[in-house]
């Protein structure tokens, strides 16, 4: 009878596998004996990991990782990630918490769907249906870093080892891994960043799914000075393709902005950053006149637009939108200072001239004001004009998902100037809530994929019809060494 019920059961699993994604992932350890997932260092059992070793619990992280995405792929072929903890890149202040990417890219295989196109090589595995590179030690080249919480390298930070995603401070071990193992399955171009040439000379299957707004072409058809050029064009360079399109109303929240309603020669929508705490945006929104708040020159602050000190225009800032200068003091010392003062609102300047939207990490819960960040470009236009006068709303703008186009196109990662490692492999920081592939760690995701598995699935990690969600979604249709993530307090 046991016998029967088990046969029954093996037949109804031997039915539903199609249905269900599945794929092997399997963790070579790379490390010397003593170090990195052999260190012996004793250490208790935290969130769900068992290991009783520092080693032990690094490389049962990385197990636990690697199934939660091996049961969302499907694929007959065993995927070989060769891994190590080992020391990277790193400062007291901000560091490389991991880097990975395929070991090897490959063209015109059996049942390629694209001819000469490179793929990751766990992706054109799959689709080969056999492994391409059997004397590979590992088809995914992953390092991560032994050091942090050392002096020298993110000195205050530490990793989290537990498998339950309760970090609190801590850095989360295997939202680091999902990461990273994204980037080895295939969420890369080859393109070189700097200098806008192809790898070997043929495009790459991510490649041919950039796309460059601002001149309506995907990559794969620019020469290639004008990819050169599409990689620092902030804001116009997209991923399209099918399945992701359809997912962002879905994933992403409406798109925080800076309506700027006057004066008229500045009126129109400034791109923001937002923040980790204070008030919500909204799309009704908080909207009051612009005024620059004013502070002493002194010890916790070195100039007079930081609101590092308490304001000496209290008065004048009351009831309004106070304008400040990041540097220096914490973000939520700045919000604390202009709210103490009776603002309804902060906007913050950044000092340093960077294209993209700046993340505002901090966790304050006494703050109740809404806070967003504009470039330093636009906040020396919206200076230039306060005493002529400058009203704006902080909202939500409902018609555009925050992190995409107009057409429901994910925006990736465009800096300028470039940054190595992180330019156009990642998607744009300005995407809320926070994606896994974006290239800071946020301290709040899930371990969830969120869009970076429709994205593998149109790379070819699916063979189901797409369902066109979108008229737009033109079918089009990936590798190396990838370096990563960078993390920091960013005051
Ligand atoms: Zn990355």
């Amino acid at each position: 009878m046991p016998f029967r019920n088990a046969r029954a059961a093996l037949l109804l699993l031997a039915i539903a596998a199609p249905l269900a994604a599945s794929a092997r992932i399997t963790i070579v350890n790379a490390n010397d004996p003593g170090v990195g997932f052999n260190d012996p260092t004793p250490a208790a059992p935290v969130g769900g990991n068992t290991g009783t070793t520092l080693g032990a619990q690094r490389l049962q992280a990385f197990q636990y990782a690697a199934d939660l995405w091996g049961a969302l792929l499907d694929s007959d072929v065993e995927i070989r990630i060769q891994a190590t903890f080992e020391a990277l890149d790193c400062t007291a202040t901000t560091g490389t918490l991991g880097s990975a990417g395929p070991t090897n890219s490959l063209a015109d295989f059996t049942n390629a769907p694209l001819p000469g196109t490179w793929y990751a090589v766990a992706l054109a595995n799959r689709i080969a249906g056999r492994d391409l590179t059997p004397a590979a030690p590992g088809h995914i080249r992953a390092k991560f870093n032994s050091s942090v919480g050392t002096l020298n390298c993110l000195a205050t930070s530490q990793w989290y080892y537990g498998l339950d995603n309760a970090h609190g401070d801590a850095i989360d071990l295997v939202s680091v891994l999902l990461h990273e193992f994204g980037h080895g399955l295939g969420f890369l171009t080859f393109v070189d960043a700097t200098t806008g040439e192809e790898f070997s000379g043929h495009p790459d299957v991510f490649e041919k799914h950039i796309r460059d707004d601002s001149l309506g072409k995907t990559w794969d058809t620019l020469t290639t000075p004008e990819r050169q050029a599409s990689t620092i064009r902030t804001g116009e360079v997209v991923f399209d393709s099918p399945r992701v399109v359809a997912a962002v109303p879905g994933t992403l929240s409406a798109t925080p902005t800076l309506s700027v309603t006057a004066p008229a020669s500045l009126a129109g929508e400034l791109a923001v950053g937002t923040a980790d705490f204070g008030a919500a945006l909204t799309v009704g929104g908080v909207a009051g006149d612009v005024v620059a708040a004013e502070d002493p020159s002194d010890a916790a602050g070195p100039t007079a637009t930081d609101a590092c000190s308490p304001l000496t225009n209290a008065a004048a800032v009351a009831g309004h939108v106070a304008l400040v200068d990041r540097g220096t003091c914490l973000f939520t010392a700045k919000a604390a200072t202009v709210q103490a003062a009776g603002a309804i609102a902060l906007i913050v300047v950044n000092n340093v001239a960077d294209t993209s939207a700046l993340a505002m990490g901090g966790d304050d819960a006494s703050i109740s004001i809404p806070l967003v960040s504009v470039t330093q470009a636009d906040g020396a236009s919206l200076r230039a004009s306060l005493a002529a006068g400058v009203t704006v709303i902080l909202r939500l703008d409902p018609d555009r998902r925050s992190g995409a186009d107009s057409a429901n196109r994910m925006l990736l990662y465009a800096p300028n100037p470039v940054e190595d490692g992180s330019s156009t492999s990642h998607w744009d920081t300005s995407a809320f809530p926070h994606l896994l592939m974006q290239p800071n760690l946020a301290g709040d995701l899930p371990h969830d994929v969120d869009l970076t598995l429709p994205l593998l699935q149109d790379l070819g990690w699916s063979s189901e019809p797409v369902v066109p969600a979108s008229p737009r979604g033109a079918v089009h249709e990936v590798a190396r060494e990838e370096t990563p993530r960078l993390i920091g307090p960013r005051p």
